[in-house]
């Protein structure tokens, strides 16, 4: 065997065997059902009570979150906004507002991709029961995308509708935002080596005490096999895919990641991975990144400072923004592509 092939096969061994390893008892996991998704804690601490104590407070925080801001909960306060906000203001928690907030945001660095009234029509599918509207229901129910009817007070921390009809859903961020929440309330209690992921939303807090974290991108063409393997730590990672919630109907694919300005799903790239400080950016970017596509997606990734992305088209070719591809990044981030 040639010597670097020899130095190759010898570190893949070694990894293998670091990765074979039983976790140490100090590390802790738990799974939950909550927010219509699979919640992952994983937590590292010498004393068990603060593990248990770490473990209940990130579940708390995703069920008050689920809460505030479900719209399948009709007294949630997102479902209140939705029912009377074309009425009057509606006053809202100090989160809610600062997500709704963040999402104005974001649809104005994204020129629109990512728009939380998209669901003025998404209310309209329902992919569980392979519900949709017709053609003329989605041309009806399109005129009211676009985020300039949410108007926002910031001293009242209202939130008000221009017109009536809109419709706002917050699947595309609340995730994210819930995983921050997450790792904070961690911190705060002094733990310093976790991951919170909920869904396609993870971040990690600090290293697996002493290597990375492995989190890898799934491949759209058989969700059980990782495309790529990235070692990360203290960073957020986020996956948008159209593999995760959709129904096949004569032939064609209804998922739910719809374009603002024609009310459909969008077929021209199958995911999109981001990575960034923060769960919230992420989550918000990988779904307004899916909408943008290879080109427009790229560009504003190499745009934003601290933000990376992978995304993965109908032909299963990738597509890495530049701080991934460049040499030395590309080494920190060690993205092994099989
Ligand atoms: P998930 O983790 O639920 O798969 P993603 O982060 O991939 O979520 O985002 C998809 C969700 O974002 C959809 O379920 C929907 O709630 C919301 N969404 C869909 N299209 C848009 C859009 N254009 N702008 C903002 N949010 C959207
Ligand atoms: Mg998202």
């Amino acid at each position: 065997m040639p010597f670097k092939q020899l130095v190759k096969f010898h570190l893949f061994c070694l990894i293998l065997s670091l990765f074979s390893l039983p976790l140490a008892a100090e590390w802790q996991t738990e799974d939950a059902a909550i927010m219509g998704t699979t919640i992952r804690v994983e937590v590292w601490h010498a004393d068990a009570d603060k593990r248990e104590q770490g473990i209940n407070s990130v579940l708390n925080e995703m069920e008050r979150v689920n809460r505030l801001m479900s719209p399948y909960i009709e007294d949630s306060q997102l479902s209140k906004i939705n029912k009377s906000a074309h009425e009057e203001p509606i006053e809202v928690d100090r989160d809610l507002f600062h997500v709704i907030e963040k999402s104005l945001e974001v649809s104005r660095l994204t020129d629109g991709a990512f728009d939380i009234t998209y669901a003025s029509v998404g209310h309209l599918f329902n992919y569980r029961k392979e519900i949709k509207p017709t053609e003329d229901e989605i041309e009806q129910a399109k005129q009211l995308i676009d985020y300039k009817n949410v108007v926002l007070d910031e001293n009242q921390l209202t939130v008000r509708f221009l017109k009536q009809g809109v419709k706002i859903d917050l699947g595309g961020i609340a995730k994210g935002f819930a995983v921050d929440q997450s790792i904070q309330h961690l911190k705060q209690l002094g733990i310093e080596h976790a991951l919170v992921s909920a869904g396609g939303d993870t971040r990690l807090l600090g290293d697996r005490r002493g290597r990375a974290w492995l989190v890898g991108i799934r491949d759209p063409a058989n969700t059980e096999e990782a495309v790529v393997m990235l070692p990360l730590e203290d960073e957020a990672l986020s996956t948008s895919g159209d593999y995760e919630r959709f129904f096949i109907e004569d032939g064609e694919k209804y998922h739910h990641i719809i374009h603002p300005s024609t009310g459909k799903s969008v077929s021209e790239v199958r995911s999109v991975s981001i990575l960034a400080s923060d769960a919230t950016t992420t989550d918000a970017l990988s779904t307004s990144i899916f909408v943008m596509g290879v080109n427009n997606g790229l560009e504003l990734l190499n745009r934003l400072d601290g933000v990376e992305g992978v995304i993965i088209d109908q032909n299963a070719k990738l597509y890495y923004s530049e701080g991934l591809e460049q040499p030395e990044s590309a080494a920190n981030h060690n993205a092994n592509v099989k």
